[in-house]
């Protein structure tokens, strides 16, 4: 692990070829651990080319070659700016031309990996505030696990709250490891303290948390469960990512209460990123 307070100076891990391959915009990685969760859901983590430089939030195109051609589609990155490795998380779409072959993927297979990350999902993006909230459902909680390993997201913010809404609770499982391991980090969890809180929530069988993220926060229920003050333009900076049903929901909300976007160059008290785009 690298010490968290240097600039990233990623190290690739490929055991052999230090020098990754480039070619037609991507790195060819390997991939190096590979965990499923349901049927839908999975996560993997590839060797790091050593020139792949990212910011916390971002994505970037990724995919496998299929029939002599790349086959790509935009993932977020869920391990963080120092870490050796890449790390994804997926949803498998039954017949979908990336996943249903992705969800194969097994150790030592390539992945191709793009050379441009980028995305809206940046703290620079944001005006400063107290708290950071960060609503996701699905594999929307992709961008939130880089921002929650990233210790810089601690020093900007006094509380970053942790969002996570799926239908099951067996979908919960990849947020919740992430939030376990951040607090339980060898360096992130003095840094982190008490200040990364967590909020699961299910829509489709009993839990402790139920509902649709747009409910709970319209009610103020998921602030009184958490024990903090509701929502409020003044200390607050809010990212979305997830369905576009959760987006449309709380964007409205948002502007209602007078929340501005930001986007690059020009900060706002919140940003939205979607998990996928509807075909
Ligand atoms: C900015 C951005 C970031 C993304 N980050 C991620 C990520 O970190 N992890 C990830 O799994 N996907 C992510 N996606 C979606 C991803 O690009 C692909 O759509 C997905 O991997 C499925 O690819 P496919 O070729 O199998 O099916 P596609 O033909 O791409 O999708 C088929 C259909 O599946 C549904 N779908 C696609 N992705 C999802 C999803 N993530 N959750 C629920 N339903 C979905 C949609 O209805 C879509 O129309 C992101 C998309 C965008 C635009």
């Amino acid at each position: 692990m690298a010490v968290l307070d240097q600039a990233p100076t990623p190290v690739t891990t490929a055991p052999a070829d230090p020098a990754p391959k480039r070619g037609g915009g991507f790195y060819r990685e390997r991939v190096i651990e590979v965990t499923h969760y349901t049927d839908k859901l999975f996560s993997f983590k590839t060797t790091r080319p050593a020139s792949f430089r990212f910011r916390s939030g971002e994505f970037v195109m990724i995919g496998l070659e299929v029939d002599g051609k790349p086959l790509l589609r935009a993932y977020s990155v869920t391990s963080a700016f120092y870490d050796e490795h890449l790390e994804f998380f997926s949803i498998k779409v039954p017949n979908g031309p990336l996943t249903s072959r992705l969800k194969d993927i097994k150790v030592g297979d390539e992945l191709l990996v793009g050379t441009k990350p980028t995305g809206t999902l940046l703290a620079d993006n944001l005006m400063p505030g107290k708290r950071l909230i960060l609503l996701a459902t699905g594999t929307g909680f992709a961008p939130f696990a880089s921002i929650i390993r990233d210790p810089e997201t601690y020093d900007r913010f006094e509380t970053v709250m942790a969002v996570e809404g799926c239908r099951h609770i067996a979908e919960l499982e990849f947020a919740t490891r992430t939030v376990t391991g951040v607090r339980e980090h060898e360096l992130l969890a003095e840094i982190v303290g008490d200040r990364l809180l967590y909020y699961a929530t299910v829509t489709r069988e009993p839990f402790y948390h139920q509902g649709r993220i747009p409910d709970l926060i319209t009610s103020g229920k998921m602030f009184h469960d958490i024990g903090l003050e509701p929502l409020n333009r003044e200390g607050d900076r809010v990212m979305l990512c997830g369905s576009p049903g959760m987006l449309r929901d709380v964007t409205k909300i948002l502007a209602e209460r007078g929340f501005i976007e930001g986007s690059s160059g020009v900060p706002g008290e919140y940003v939205i990123e979607k998990a996928f785009v509807e075909r």
